[in-house]
């Protein structure tokens, strides 16, 4: 058995970069991969403009902290469903990569999705195919050789300036994005070298980095080999049936030692070599090996999405405790956010003391407290409210204004007297209930706040 190189096949032994060129390839795998990742790019450039409930579907205002997703408006105090979003994916992530390895990196991840669909298209077209890209490499500079380049870095440009413009829509809003494009830099300094850093990060990724960028700083790739095992559905090579190697007619293995799935490689490495690290599951090897399969008259899938057990004779498990440890908690987390978002309330209230003697006596022998209540109204939009008592004691509440209009996003202090007779708190203390309702046609209740009521002792 072959044993993986113990070192990075992208980095020679000096430690210098060994450049990759990969071939094109064409293939069932490679026709599904071109539509996902049209797609995702798609969904990428679209996303922004989309609006749910009047609000952009996807929006991260930092400064405003505040968070738009599909609708529903979140604020640092909701950063509790953030988690269960988070954590959510998370736990998504590391179910589909017990299930079926690296399918994240090789059919979703932006980085190879634009890596593959654009700029390696892009590359092409202006540079030709493998060989032609490594000979004009390795070629003296003339005229040509600047003019292709040039042009393709301008192009390469060009689409980071799209995808950097586009992200920061994620940040700002499209229409703050349009007032800002019409206008000089110079009205919005922070901004402008914002979306200039991104799209130095973009073109320098894909101009250059490429797939060191999963090799050597995902830390995905780091802890993937914690979260799979023998029985994870990865790209692989099948041994039993291609060894021992060797031209066609010279060896009894399957293999005919063509190196055509280390040719069309985007990371440079020989899948036969057993897993790696550097393998992205991107399958442009099975596609490559099924190619000469169909050549040589032999069977499709010596390189094949397969559990290791399986291509090692034993039978793939599927329902593994990881798996169903997993899915047990992805499905509670998926229903505790949807649950939680659907139910929260979109009115906060905290009820505080101002600071000062913690009651007073009035003339007519009643005892008064003195609350500050902190209003928050979390909805997008204009909402009216109410502030009530709700016992247990007879209490009468003062204040300047009640019912309350509150902006979408708007905290407002609003300070309430609370007026109680003697013998209803003769133990010195009491609770007592703040209840919000907000007036639409009628009173929907909302959110409500115990609070203690103070008086003389006994
Ligand atoms: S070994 Fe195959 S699946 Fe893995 S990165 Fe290379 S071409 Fe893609
Ligand atoms: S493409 Fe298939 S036959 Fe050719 S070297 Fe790779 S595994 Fe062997």
């Amino acid at each position: 058995m072959t044993t993986p190189p113990a070192a990075l096949t992208t980095i020679d032994a000096t430690g210098r970069r060994k450049w990759v060129y990969p071939a094109a390839i064409h293939g069932q795998f490679m026709r599904w991969r071109k539509g996902i990742g049209y797609f995702v790019i798609a969904v990428f450039f679209v996303m922004p403009w989309i609006k749910i409930g009047g609000m952009q579907s996807i929006l991260i205002e930092i400064p405003q902290r505040r968070f738009t997703i599909f609708g529903h408006l979140f604020w640092p105090q909701d950063v509790f469903y953030l988690v269960f979003l988070l954590v959510g994916l998370a736990m998504a992530l590391f179910f589909f990569t017990a299930l079926a390895g690296r399918v994240w990196c090789g059919w979703l991840c932006p980085q190879t999705v634009f890596m593959e669909e654009v700029f390696r298209k892009i590359e092409e077209w202006m540079e030709g195919g493998h060989l032609t890209r490594r000979r004009l490499d390795a070629a003296p500079w003339t005229l040509g050789k600047v003019a292709r380049k040039v042009l393709k870095h301008a192009l390469f440009l060009l689409f980071s300036a799209l995808v950097s413009n586009t992200f920061l829509a994620y940040f700002v809003g499209t229409e703050t994005l349009l007032t800002w494009m019409t206008r000089s830099p110079a009205d919005h300094w922070t901004a402008f070298l914002f979306m200039v850093a991104i799209l130095a990060a973009f073109y320098f990724d894909f101009a250059w980095f490429r797939e060191q960028f999963c090799v050597v700083l995902c830390p995905y790739a780091r802890f993937q080999a914690v979260l799979t095992d023998s029985h994870t559905i990865q790209v692989g090579y099948d041994l039993v049936r291609g060894e021992p190697r060797g031209k066609v007619g010279e060896a009894p293995g399957d293999c005919i030692n063509c190196f055509k799935c280390v040719a069309v490689c985007p990371t440079g490495i020989d899948i036969r070599d057993g897993y790696q690290l550097e393998c992205i599951g991107c399958a442009r090897c099975i596609d490559a090996c099924d190619e000469i399969m169909e050549s040589v008259q032999r069977p499709k899938g010596l390189v094949r999405y397969d559990s290791l057990a399986r291509l090692q004779g034993e039978k793939t498990a599927y329902l593994r405790p990881r798996v169903l440890i997993y899915s047990v908690l992805l499905v509670a987390l998926v229903v505790a956010f949807f649950w939680g978002v659907g139910t929260r309330p979109l009115v906060a209230l905290t009820v505080i003391r101002p600071p000062g003697d913690p009651y007073a006596l009035l003339p007519d022998g009643r005892i008064s407290n003195h609350f500050s209540l902190m209003l928050f109204n979390k909805a997008p939009d204009r909402r009216q409210f109410r502030i009530n008592l709700d016992g247990p004691l007879s209490a009468d509440l003062v204040t300047a204004a009640n019912p309350v209009f509150l902006e979408g996003g708007e905290h407002r202090r609003i300070d309430v007297f609370v007026n109680v007779p003697r013998p209803e708190v003769n133990g010195g203390r009491a609770p007592i209930h703040f209840k919000i309702t907000r007036i639409i046609q009628e009173e929907v209740p909302l959110t409500d706040y115990e609070a203690t009521f103070l008086a003389p002792g006994p």
